[in-house]
């Protein structure tokens, strides 16, 4: 696979792994049709290359959480359904309503935003209302929901076309979690039986609801990690929620590769102390090599601290020092063969060895998605699908 432009440092992202995961979701989910999430740059993947794989492989509609994300996918001719996961704002109402994006309408002032706009453009908006079962992040109270969608359907400018819920544990696996999520799913069932028709949509699961809570998979299941290859939670990957969940969860494949060109090479004495700080004491004489990639692109100051090891030449090797900005640095050991130009997987694997992003998530204390979010935009995303030969 090809590199980034000027920078040997890159992220591939590999749209077979991508169309493989929503291939098992979708099959997983039937007869629930599959929403592919792709917000924040489809996790760190991109967007655009990713949602076309996404809908030539089984998705039948995308999500993102702005306006903005959703124009982007218009603008590379993107038609599939998409959604707004978030209340657009007054401001941006026509734009979304003239991208022909569907709207989340969780408030009355909401509706109003984009019936106004939808009047103004003379097309007809379509709305998934949300209902806040839970969550506490957004979402109409569940004695208002029904109000809501009745006006949604009252207003010529509109169309339903869901309502909607969002689960807030649905990758737990204790019981005080899993009987939340019932309850969560039991309220939707009440709002839902008190509207005077089914809405055409129904959805409410994650990747979480999708794999694991039948029950929550409805019509429309709004995958993310899934889609990239990572459990939600390690509990899901670690049996917790049966072994049903963790044999499926673990045929997905992660998607995205994390890479760089080592630039210097050296060899250092026993004792010396590499990087700011001077942390970390070479216990022998060692081959250190630099790194071009480094906090500002997504890899923690704090992974030295994790001891998380990189591979190199198909080894796993500790950083030798603290990430610095732009570059961080590797005890390669006593003698090693590395040269300038070498590859070297941060995420990935490289031979026999596989570093996660779930793997870092749990040295760090956080979970895959941040990780994934977190590799910056400075760093070139290189898509490629054997299947279709080469990078697009
Ligand atoms: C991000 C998001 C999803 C996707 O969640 P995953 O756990 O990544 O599958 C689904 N629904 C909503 C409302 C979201 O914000």
């Amino acid at each position: 696979m090809a590199e980034g432009r000027t920078r040997p440092a890159w992220a591939e992202v590999d749209l077979d792994a991508l169309a493989a995961n929503v291939a098992l979701l979708a099959r997983r989910a039937a007869p629930a049709a599959l929403c592919a999430v792709v917000k924040a740059d489809a996790y760190g993947h991109g967007a655009v290359p990713v949602a076309r794989a996404a809908i030539e492989s089984g998705a039948a509609w995308l999500a993102v959480a702005l306006v903005d994300e959703g124009l982007e996918l218009r603008e590379h001719g993107i038609a599939a359904p998409v959604l707004v996961l978030s209340e657009v704002l007054p401001d941006a109402a026509e734009a979304l309503v003239a991208a022909g994006l569907s709207a989340t309408v969780t408030t009355w002032a909401g509706l109003e935003a984009v019936a106004a706009a939808a009047r103004q453009i003379g097309v007809r908006a379509g709305v998934h209302v949300k209902v806040d079962t839970g969550m506490h992040r957004a979402g109409a109270a569940p004695d208002r929901a029904a109000a809501l969608v009745e006006g949604v359907e009252a207003d010529p400018a509109l169309g339903l076309e869901a309502v909607w819920t969002h689960l807030a544990v649905a990758d737990g696996v204790d019981e005080e979690d899993r009987m939340f999520s019932v309850l969560q799913l039991e309220t939707f069932d009440r709002v839902v039986s008190g509207l005077h028709a089914r809405p055409r949509l129904l959805h409410a699961a994650n990747t979480a609801g999708a794999v694991a809570w039948p029950s929550a998979r409805y019509d429309l299941v709004r995958c993310g990690i899934g889609i990239y290859g990572y459990a939600p939670s390690a509990a899901m990957a670690d049996g917790g929620a049966g072994e049903d969940v963790a044999s499926f969860v673990a045929r997905l494949q992660p998607v995205l590769t994390l890479k760089a060109r080592v630039s210097e090479v050296r060899e250092l004495d026993a004792g010396e102390r590499p990087s700011y700080g001077r942390r970390r004491a070479l216990p022998e004489r060692s081959v250190v090599a630099t790194v071009p990639l480094g906090y500002a692109d997504g890899v923690p100051r704090r992974l030295f601290d994790t001891g998380c090891p990189v591979l190199v030449g198909g080894r796993r090797r500790p950083l030798a020092g603290v990430v610095t900005m732009d570059q961080l640095m590797v005890d390669c050991g006593p003698g090693a063969a590395v040269a300038p130009g070498d590859e070297v997987v941060l995420v990935g694997r490289q031979g026999h060895e596989e570093i996660t992003a779930a793997d870092w998530a749990a040295r760090l204390g956080t979970i895959a998605y941040e990780v994934l979010c977190g590799i910056g935009p400075r760093v070139p995303r290189v898509h490629a699908a054997r299947r279709t030969g080469g990078a697009r």
